[in-house]
């Protein structure tokens, strides 16, 4: 059986980041990607949060725009604009291709077309087994420690880290690239949308426009399991409603994508097997509730844990798995906790959007606040936080 270091099972920006930055630090590292192509099926918005690249030392030539306003559209059609610093958009064939070919570089091997299929411990390794779809065979190889991040398809339901919420947090998407036969107005180009409304059959959408190169990438997720033909005619409303405001009279054709995104709770257990199985990404449900934004922390839970590997491998008395969650938790299930709390709240009273829309554009350093992570604040910013959430709940709960 072939042995390795590291395993990684996911090259989305969670493994993508884990392996180039663990084999950079010398680690042997094998990535499992299901996909033959690094990227080219994933389904996302792809808006990327201020200083990404520099952070993540990705080059600056994926990004295909810089908008530095986000516009968010509350349920009772109106809308609060807000500078960001600015955001960037880029499509996940370049982000993630770009990321795997960065890993490799440094010394990752990425084998394509390998479905991962279960983990089991042995003495002090822990076997992984995969399938080969191109060859149609089933291989396993053993690792000292292994990071999954397969996204948000990875239930994981017979393994220690079995959730029995996260079907519940799963938000079914759909959305399209709208290819338009000339540019959009100007204004497209200059800002992230969301919107929050009701379906027409009165479920909560969370629906997006975030502009590209050479498309508009507009989409919507609704928080259940809709029949096809519900979801497209729900989209198909959003786009047109889109469209006749930023490219009226413009042809246009469109590609089609579905994918899931998690907008639950974080999983509460992201290390198992004597912590040398680390979950990160998605899979450990690392998504902002309120925004469904992920990708910034998929690659800082994929940074921890090559850091996690790295500094065990120095010394061989810990496994990865305590610092890794250390990091993880410290660094995110504060804020994710909150947002997911947040977004249920807003959710049952449409008006309480507008409470909390109002609120931040009134207090634009409540709004700059809330863009950083947590971690970094000051016991002065802690405490206008606070002040700050005190003040909408009492509003918010008076509508
Ligand atoms: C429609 C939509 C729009 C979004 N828009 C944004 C946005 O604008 N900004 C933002 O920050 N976030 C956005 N997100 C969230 C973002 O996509 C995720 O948070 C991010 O992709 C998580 O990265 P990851 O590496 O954990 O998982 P993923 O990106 O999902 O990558 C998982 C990888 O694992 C592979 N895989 C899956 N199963 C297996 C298996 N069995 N064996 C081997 N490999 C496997 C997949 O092929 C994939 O390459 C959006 C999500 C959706 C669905």
């Amino acid at each position: 059986m072939e042995s390795v270091e590291f395993v990684v099972v996911g090259c989305g920006p969670a493994g993508g980041i884990a392996a180039r930055e663990a084999a950079r630090d010398g680690v042997e590292t094998l990535v499992l990607e299901r996909d033959p192509v690094v990227g080219s099926k994933r389904v996302c918005a792809a808006g990327l949060r201020p200083g990404f690249c520099e952070q993540f030392e990705v080059p600056r030539t994926i990004v295909h725009c810089d908008p530095p306003t986000i516009a968010l559209h509350s349920p009772t059609e109106r809308r609060y604009d807000f500078r960001v610093g600015p955001a960037h958009t880029t499509t996940r064939e370049e982000l993630d291709g770009t990321i795997a070919r960065l890993a490799r570089e440094a010394g990752a091997q990425i084998r394509t077309s390998a479905m991962f299929r279960s983990l089991a411990r042995d003495g002090d390794r822990t076997i992984v087994e995969y399938a080969d779809v191109r060859e149609g065979t089933r291989r396993r190889v053993a690792a000292r420690a292994v990071f999954f991040a397969a996204g948000a398809t990875a239930r994981l339901d017979e393994t220690p880290f079995a959730y029995e919420s996260w079907d519940a947090g799963l938000i079914t998407c759909l959305q399209y690239r709208v290819y338009l036969e000339r540019p959009a107005l100007p204004q497209a180009y200059q800002t992230l949308e969301m919107h929050y409304y009701r379906s027409r059959k009165e479920r909560p959408v969370i629906g997006w426009m975030f502009p590209k190169r050479d498309h508009l990438s507009i989409g919507l997720g609704i928080q259940s399991k809709l029949p096809g033909p519900e979801l497209r005619a729900e989209l198909d409303a959003f786009v047109s409603q889109v469209l006749h405001r930023l490219a009226p009279g413009i042809s246009y054709s469109v590609r089609n994508e579905g994918n899931l995104l998690y907008g639950g709770a974080p999983r509460p257990r992201i290390v198992a097997y004597d912590g040398t199985v680390m979950l990160g990404g998605t899979a450990a449900g690392l998504v902002d509730a309120t925004t469904g934004e992920g990708i910034h922390e998929a690659a800082m839970s994929g940074r921890f844990a090559a850091a996690a590997v790295s500094a065990a491998k120095k010394s061989t008395r810990h496994a990865p798995g305590t610092a890794y969650e250390r990091a993880t938790r410290q660094a995110f299930y504060g804020r994710l906790h909150h947002r997911h709390k947040l977004m249920t709240f807003l959710e049952r009273k449409a008006p309480r959007f507008d409470v909390l829309f109002t609120q931040l554009a009134r207090t634009p350093r409540f709004a700059e606040l809330l863009q950083h992570d947590r971690n970094d604040f000051t016991p002065l910013q802690w405490l206008y936080l606070y002040a700050q959430a005190a003040k909408f709940s009492l509003r918010a709960l008076r509508v």
